[in-house]
């Protein structure tokens, strides 16, 4: 079953989302709705809050060869160097920002069957892991801009006509 994507202006995204408490049969159900919400999208990357549950997990399938990935209550313990790169999200549909983040990230979790996870990120994979646990503290990539980048966002969010949502020019952008 899909989900229905949260967008920009929905109170539920600006939300820090709770600590799972259990990995369930209900979680594990949530998941396998999330992952069929992202591909649908299609999209790189969902987190709970997109889909308005205020949990800390996200799904995430980087179309390499290692397939589809859950990830429970992630922390990150070491982030290194720099890496600017064309960043969107489904949230945000349609605008697409050249943001700076950390290049590399080691991130610890937990995979839906509740076995600890170590994982180390760069490039493409540190950046979908950070824009990710940004959903979960309530972050959306708006906040990553700089001023001037930022204002422009707003701007064209207001203007936009809700209908045309993702169809915008940049809607092929890296959406996470
Ligand atoms: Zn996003």
């Amino acid at each position: 079953m899909s989900h229905v994507i949260r967008v920009f202006g929905d109170p539920v995204l600006r939300q820090r989302a709770a600590e799972v408490d259990d990995i369930d049969g209900t979680l594990a159900r949530l998941a396998d709705d999330m992952l069929v919400t992202m591909y649908e999208a299609p999209g790189l990357g969902l987190a709970a809050p997109q889909v308005g549950v205020q949990k800390r997990l996200f799904v995430y399938d980087l179309q390499d060869d290692t397939g589809a990935h859950v990830i429970v209550n992630p922390t990150i313990v070491e982030a290194r160097g720099e890496w600017l790169h064309e960043e969107g999200c489904l949230s945000v549909p349609g605008l697409a920002f050249e943001i700076v983040r950390p290049k590399e990230v080691h991130v610890t979790g937990w995979d839906i069957d509740g076995k600890e996870l170590s994982i180390d990120g760069d490039e493409m994979l540190a950046r979908l892991l950070q824009h990710e646990i940004d959903h979960l503290d309530g972050i959306l990539l708006l906040e990553r801009l700089d001023p001037d980048q930022r204002k422009q966002a707003l701007r064209e969010l207001r203007n936009r006509d809700p209908e045309l949502g993702g169809r915008g020019p940049t809607a092929s952008a890296n959406r996470l």
